[in-house]
């Protein structure tokens, strides 16, 4: 199959690029060339008449199970697993047809994304390409302990990772710190020790195996660096003076120097606090200070929990962009290749590129100049499916 007539973003320029032709062959991105191209009688063109191709975006912070509509988090369960499956399922064909082809499930109670996730990939389900941590490991009564991976040391922690395995999970989380959303649990506080988080990388190392750490403390966020995590999630950098107030620039440093890429979880809701003086100032202070530090900042959302639903990521990107301080090209990035490499996807997603999967986004307008363009695709691509989605 041909795309012709195309206006094509890479995923890594600062500008289109001068082709603006795509052949698919089956899932995969066969060529890219220019519209002139000769093509076999027998290929189906598809000719796009100047639409705005860039590379499906990727949420690096999705939480699949959870419904955003409920505010307590031990509701959730309550559904049989029939119902959360079908939710999840509907879940997923939203966020395809929103142009989010790739999330990173970073925790549920029953695997159930996992599921998901294997019926998506044979193509029982359309939806959006998943990969899924499992349970976090938490600390007894910690963050999200209601999800079963409660753990009281290396030890207990190694049997969480052992359990996650055998369900064939893609990453670990780790709850580094508390959080939020859990009665009982405080965000500064970290929940386990360099050590603990030391033995934890290790053995997801071992396994071939991504760690994500949950970390809203300056501490945990400390001990997660030390222990050479691949993504710190949230990096709030709380400490006993407030949100935001524990930037800490030797742990950045640290960071930087093992190439660990930060996950800010912006969703769309934080609109209303641009102008705000302690988000201008804490929060963007905070990650504009990482990025210029050499840190990656990449696309996530944290979707599922209250408010945060799974298809709002492309709202999101403008948002994440004001606070993060990047361009439109380096936001696009944070949501497509650079997310895709942070992920552990780089060779499969992220780009438009040959040998990669044909996961790709149309838009009537250009992206690079306006990122609000992103809540409106015309097209989805997923694994070489095109899939029509406005007009
Ligand atoms: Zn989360």
């Amino acid at each position: 199959m041909w795309l012709k007539n195309l206006n094509i973003w890479d995923g890594e320029s600062d500008e289109l690029i001068a082709a603006n032709a795509i052949k698919i062959d089956h899932n995969e991105i066969a060529a890219i060339t220019d519209s002139s191209v000769q093509v076999e009688e027998d290929e189906q063109v598809h000719d796009l008449q100047g639409l705005y191709c860039i590379p499906g975006l990727i949420d690096a912070h999705v939480h699949m199970c959870l419904n955003p509509v409920l505010k307590d988090p031990l509701e959730q369960d309550k559904p049989n697993d029939a119902v959360i499956i079908s939710e999840m399922t509907e879940r997923a064909e939203q966020m395809l047809a929103a142009g989010i082809t790739t999330a990173r499930d970073l925790g549920g109670g029953n695997w159930l994304e996992l599921e998901l996730r294997d019926q998506i990939n044979c193509g029982e389900v359309i939806g959006t390409r998943l990969i899924c941590s499992g349970q976090p490991i938490t600390s007894v009564g910690g963050h999200c302990y209601f999800w079963g991976g409660e753990a009281t040391d290396a030890t207990d922690a190694l049997g969480v990772i052992k359990r996650q395995i055998s369900h064939g999970v893609d990453l670990i989380k780790v709850m580094a710190t508390g959080g939020t959303i859990t009665k009982g649990s405080t965000p500064s506080n970290a929940q386990f020790d360099a050590d603990v988080l030391k033995t934890i990388v290790d053995e997801a190392t071992a396994n071939d195996f991504h760690v994500a750490a949950h970390c809203h403390g300056t501490a945990g966020i400390k001990n997660a660096t030390v222990a050479g995590v691949k993504t710190i999630e949230h990096c709030s950098w709380v400490n006993e003076d407030g949100w935001g107030r524990g930037y800490d620039a030797e742990v950045v440093e640290q960071m930087r120097a093992k190439d660990i890429v930060v996950s800010p979880t912006i969703n769309a809701g934080w609109k209303r606090y641009i102008g705000s003086k302690q988000f201008e100032s804490l929060v963007k202070g905070n990650y504009t200070k990482m990025r210029e530090a050499g840190i990656k900042l990449i696309a996530s959302t944290d979707a599922g929990i209250p408010n945060v639903f799974h298809h709002d990521l492309p709202k999101a990107i403008p948002v994440f962009a004001h606070f993060a301080g990047l361009s439109n090209a380096g936001a696009l990035r944070a949501a497509t290749s650079d997310c895709a490499e942070a992920i552990g996807l780089a060779a499969v997603v992220g780009k438009v590129a040959v040998g990669l999967e044909a996961d790709l986004v149309f838009y009537k307008e250009n992206p690079l100049n306006d990122l609000e363009v992103l809540a409106r695709p015309v097209k989805v691509m997923s694994r070489g499916r095109l899939i029509d989605v406005a007009d």
